[in-house]
């Protein structure tokens, strides 16, 4: 999960980490009274930033410097709105406006290809870091086991060749930022640009968060972080019911148990497609995982025949684990389940049994006699044949 600039700079605060003074604002008028306060409190200048989960917003026009409250409300009116790289602003940050001696880069990452995590740190900030000449970056890799201490940390802002002046600064908010890393269970703590102002005092004027989600478990208050207006109705309401589900724009529903089968799923069905009329695609990825129970079979069905673009559903089976019959049961109680609850299936369901107790789970479903079920026997034709059905339903 990506965090909003506001809330990571809210976070690196909580951690100690000296960020400007400023609020959120999701109207011009809460702008310019949050610009007022501002003021009065003795700014000189306040900044209006979009608040959008993209970089570059400087270079687009989301970033914009007022000398007065007035001003503050007609760029937060120009900013509220604005489409940054497909992003629609629906919030700006306005805090004080910071007079800027120079721009530094930092960061902490996980280095997936060297199995460790590293720091990225210039002199050269405020631009691009991808746009950085390689040799003017200082990458230092961290052990997970030694952490960064004030001695690290200090190395780590020399070798990006930080001014004299910035250093114990900067060695300061480096210590914290590494707490924010590993006791927030970061993926990324970026600045850029982390600033010396015209006070001869560090400060980070930008934030970027990545937070692991496969540590949510641990982490109950990042709950809160997330971006409930963002996220697709369909997906909010699988991930309530701990289904793996990703919405996509076809019109095929895909069942499947196993991240890997479903990936190839999507494809064999994408590839199948391209025969039938409108080149039915994918409506979604589903991994119902490895005990595909009723209730599991049932919620997954009703996730995506709640999808009005879904034309035809393929359930996709490979028996493991969990044999094919337990399957083909969980299929049947599933459409029982529904049934009592005043739903139905009302769309094509194409079935591919493979693997463990294939045959007995065949037998099942051919015995129940499932309206709209058909079974077909390899992936290829199954994933042929729902296309099919769904160029006719549609
Ligand atoms: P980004 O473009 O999305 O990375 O947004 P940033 O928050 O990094 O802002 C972009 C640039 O705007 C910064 O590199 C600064 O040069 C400038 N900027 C942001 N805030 C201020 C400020 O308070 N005062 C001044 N003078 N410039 C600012
Ligand atoms: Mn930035």
């Amino acid at each position: 999960m990506d965090l909003f600039e506001h809330q990571a700079k809210e976070l690196f605060a909580s951690y100690g980490v000296p960020v400007p003074t400023g609020k959120v604002a999701t109207t011009p008028a809460e702008a310019r009274a949050i610009a007022e306060e501002l003021f009065a409190a003795g700014n000189k200048k306040v900044v209006i930033k979009a608040q959008v989960k993209a970089g570059g917003r400087g270079k687009a026009g989301g970033v914009k410097l007022a000398d007065d409250a007035a001003e503050a409300e007609t760029l937060a009116t120009q900013i509220l709105g604005m489409d940054i790289k497909g992003h629609t602003v629906h919030k700006v940050l306005v805090e004080e406006g910071s007079a800027i001696k120079q721009e530094f880069y930092f960061s902490f990452l996980l280095d997936r290809a060297n199995r460790t995590f590293l720091t990225i740190a210039t002199v050269e900030g405020g631009v691009e870091i991808e746009d950085v000449p390689h040799d003017q970056l200082a990458m230092i890799p961290i052990n997970a086991l030694e952490g960064v201490d004030a001695a690290k940390a200090r190395e780590i802002a020399v070798a990006a060749r930080l001014p004299e002046v910035a250093l114990d600064g900067a060695t300061d908010i480096i210590e914290k930022l590494w707490k924010v890393f590993v006791s927030e269970d970061a993926t990324l703590v970026e600045v850029n640009p982390l600033i010396l102002n015209a006070a001869d005092e560090v400060r980070a004027l930008d934030g970027k968060v990545s937070l692991d989600e496969n540590a949510a478990f641990r982490q109950p208050k990042q709950a809160e972080l997330e971006d409930k207006d963002a996220a697709d109705p369909l997906e909010a309401a699988a991930k309530a019911k701990d289904l793996n589900y990703v919405k996509l724009d076809g019109t095929v529903g895909i069942i499947g148990n196993g991240a890997g089968l479903v990936m190839s799923t999507l494809d064999v069905v994408a590839y199948a497609g391209e025969e039938f009329a409108g080149s039915p695609k994918p409506a979604n990825f589903l991994d119902i995982g490895g005990g595909a129970s009723a209730e599991v079979m049932a919620a997954g069905l009703e996730i995506i025949l709640s999808d009005p673009a879904v034309k035809s559903i393929f359930v996709n089976v490979f028996g493991g684990i969990t044999a094919c019959d337990a399957v083909a049961n969980g299929i049947v109680s599933a459409y029982e389940l529904l049934g009592s609850k005043g739903e139905s299936v009302d769309r094509p369901l194409v079935v591919r049994l493979d693997g463990n107790n294939a045959e007995l789970g065949r037998q099942i479903l051919n015995d129940a006699a499932l309206p709209g079920v058909e079974q077909v026997e390899t992936m290829d034709d199954a994933a042929r044949r729902a296309a099919e059905l769904a160029a006719v339903g549609a």
